[in-house]
């Protein structure tokens, strides 16, 4: 007998089980289909993994450190990195919150059918597509009839065609997050956020990093400042970037030494050789398999095609949520992407917010986080702006933490005042940009955020300050 349900969810990612939770607190019967744990790529080889990883790194450095606060280590103290530790550590925290999840998925009253699931011809509920057959681990097909189907299959590493992929030296972020030993050197290929984040890490632990990155400057979607310092920061670190390169894919060669490429770089033809590489160059949407030929549901470069403000496909009662429909590529965009879905589905506003004030963060040491316009995209826009940047260096809580790296800047409409962007980076950057995300939501402008009280001495306080100044400056014009 088929399963009769409400809601039926292909994919278990943070869009997926999102979903899942707030259609069940909506009142509907829910199924979700997973055909590997819950979680998804966030939880098993994106966020969760990485940022445990960057943890340890951060660690670390602090020890380096630690004699400029005063700390030193006497006698026979003996320290260093145990890499099995660190990959069970990531590991312990994974399981904890993947237990969490299942649990909730329980308590909430929503199915969980491990499976491929694939959208196949017409149901009950619709004449043209909507049953969804899931192909479960033993090979038995178990059928769900559901009024409404959201896809959140989520995405893969783009693979740059041409590479011999061996999956431990030469590999993308999935398999990287697996590597059993921390390479002694590595090149990174893609300087996007995941490549930055693990150049970061692995230089903190030792690893001898280049960055190869085709654009101009790393970080190639973020404001310029924000490319310029973390590409200062890494750099002195010993982090060799390599911009504008072209990389020879058919000069690529793994051997039992490591991993050898031809990089063009500045008229020159460079011979990179490292015990491994990642490539990290951006991610495709998971559509291959999931019955898309059965509907009318369109792609375009292998991203599925939503109405952007209800995120229903091209046929209504099928929407589509996070990775698998391009944009903001993140975690917490696919979650508000779920509760946009639910709500339209279930009859609210959905009330979608626009891509570009979804925060933005790379955590790299010095973490990195922005919200809205850069300033070349508010000016590209015809936009007039006035910018104010004000350096970490001026936080007494930053000299504090003896991390003052970094900047606030606050990109503005010279006209209105309205707040445009927002960019920071140094200590806790992604943790500081949440207040910016409140300030897009309730629509304030500089001057508010300038206002409002900031508790001494915080890191926070410089982002009052950055505001007070561009308020004055937009003022002043
Ligand atoms: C290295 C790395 C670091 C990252 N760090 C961050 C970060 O710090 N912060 C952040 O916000 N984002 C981060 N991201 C991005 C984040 O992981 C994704 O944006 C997020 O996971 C997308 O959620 P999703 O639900 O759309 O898809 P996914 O998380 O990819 O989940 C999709 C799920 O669908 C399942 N599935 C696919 N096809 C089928 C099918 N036919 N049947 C059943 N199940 C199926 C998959 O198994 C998967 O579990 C990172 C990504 C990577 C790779």
């Amino acid at each position: 007998m088929p399963i009769e349900t409400d809601v039926a969810i292909l994919g278990g990612g943070p869009g997926g089980y999102t979903a899942a939770l707030r259609a069940a607190q909506a009142g509907c019967t829910v199924v979700i289909v997973e055909r590997d744990k819950l979680g998804g790529t966030c939880l098993h080889r994106g966020c969760i993994p990485s940022k445990t990883f960057l943890r340890s790194a951060e660690v670390l450095a602090t020890i380096r450190q630690a004699g400029e606060y005063g700390i030193g280590f006497a006698g026979d103290v003996e320290w260093g990195v145990d890499w099995a530790a660190v990959v069970s550590r990531k590991d312990k925290i994974v399981s904890q919150l993947h237990r969490a999840l299942e649990s909730m998925m329980k308590q909430n009253r929503i199915q969980v059918l491990h499976g491929e699931g694939c959208i196949a011809g017409p149901s009950i509920f619709s004449p043209r597509s909507g049953t969804v057959n899931v192909i479960l681990p033993d090979g038995e097909m178990e059928s769900i009839v559901p009024r409404h189907v959201i896809i959140a299959t989520g995405s893969r590493p783009r693979r740059l065609a041409g590479l011999p992929y061996d999956g431990e030296r030469l590999v993308t972020s999935d398999e990287a997050l697996a590597w059993s030993t921390r390479p002694a050197s590595v090149v990174i290929v893609g300087g996007g956020v995941i490549g930055v984040e693990w150049a970061s890490m692995l230089s903190d632990f030792g690893t001898d990093v280049t960055i190869v990155e085709a654009a101009e400057r790393l970080l190639p979607g973020e404001d310029a400042d924000v490319s310029a310092a973390i590409a200062k920061s890494l750099t002195a670190r010993g982090v060799r970037i390599l911009c504008a390169a072209r990389l020879d894919t058919s000069s690529c060669q793994v051997s039992e030494q490591g991993v050898s490429v031809e990089v063009e770089w500045q008229d020159q033809h460079i011979k990179l050789s490292a015990e491994r590489m990642m490539v990290s160059i951006g991610r495709q949407g998971n559509i291959e398999g999931i019955g898309l030929e059965n509907t009318e549901i369109k792609t375009n470069n292998g991203m599925i095609i939503v109405n952007p403000a209800t995120l229903q496909t091209g046929e209504d009662h099928i929407y589509a949520i996070g990775d698998v429909i391009g944009g903001v590529q993140l975690a917490h965009a696919a979650m508000h992407e779920a509760e946009v879905a639910v709500r339209h589905m279930t009859g609210s506003s959905p009330d979608r917010v626009a891509d570009r004030d979804i925060p933005r963060c790379i955590y790299s040491r010095p973490e990195a986080a922005a919200i809205g316009w850069t300033e070349e995209a508010a000016k590209t826009a015809g936009k007039q702006v006035k910018t104010v940047k004000m350096p970490m260096r001026a936080s007494g809580k930053a000299l504090v933490h003896g991390e003052t790296e970094g900047f606030v800047k606050v990109v503005a409409d010279a006209q209105s005042g309205d707040l445009l962007g927002v960019h920071l980076v140094g200590p806790h950057a992604t943790e500081l940009i949440a207040e910016t995300s409140l300030a897009k939501l309730l629509d304030a402008v500089p001057w508010e955020l300038g206002r409002t009280i900031h508790p001494h001495p915080t890191l926070s306080e410089l982002i009052q300050e950055t505001m007070q100044a561009a308020a004055q400056s937009v003022r002043h014009i």
